[in-house]
């Protein structure tokens, strides 16, 4: 197996094998089957980067429940307010409803917080939020995550759904930048 790759200009290597990927992903599903057994919870997927995280998790989820997908708009609001994310095409009614956010990665928690207070306001019964990976270094405000699978150093990471520039989306394994 080749471990090391090009994308763009530049180089990464195999961090987190797919199959322990996968594995992980498995017990995040357990969990959230034991946690939401007698209700059916709405998923609702953070493209593009959840879209593998989100269609791997569903297959273990035995619960009955639903899932639709979002985007998250970013852009630059003042210089002194920095960056502002936005929901885009959440037709779902999600009042009353038990929402889990599936997310890619949580970087600063920025993004996160944003889109936790968005959904609050309109009121659903409960609210989580699974990511795939989080760096717990980089957190800029404290965020409540209730199902993490992996709390990565602070490096830049590729692959299982998340994209550099465009490309790595497809790639099965995680890999992160070499040094
Ligand atoms: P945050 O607002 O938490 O800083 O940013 C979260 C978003 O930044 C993620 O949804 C993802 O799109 C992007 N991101 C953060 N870290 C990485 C990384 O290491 N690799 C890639 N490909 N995207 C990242």
């Amino acid at each position: 197996m080749q471990s090391t790759i090009q994308v763009h200009d530049k180089h990464f290597e195999v961090f987190i094998e797919k199959n322990v990927i996968e594995h992980r992903i498995n017990e995040l599903a357990s969990q959230i089957n034991q946690d939401y057994e007698g209700k059916r919870p709405l998923f609702l997927a953070i493209l593009n980067g959840s879209f593998m995280f989100a269609a791997e998790l569903m297959k273990s989820v035995t619960v009955a429940c639903e899932i639709t997908f979002l985007r998250v708009s970013s852009y630059q609001a003042t210089e002194s307010s920095g960056k502002v994310h936005q929901i885009l095409g959440l037709l779902e009614n999600i009042e009353g409803r038990d929402v889990i956010v599936v997310e890619d990665i949580v970087d600063t928690g920025l993004t996160m917080v944003e889109i936790k207070a968005q959904l609050l306001a309109q009121n659903p019964a409960s609210l989580s939020i699974t990511t795939l990976f989080q760096k717990p270094e980089a957190l800029r405000q404290p965020i409540d995550i209730q199902y993490i699978g992996f709390e990565i150093e602070n490096k830049f990471v590729l692959g299982y759904g998340l994209d550099y520039d465009g490309l790595g989306r497809n790639l099965g394994d995680l890999y992160v930048l070499c040094e």
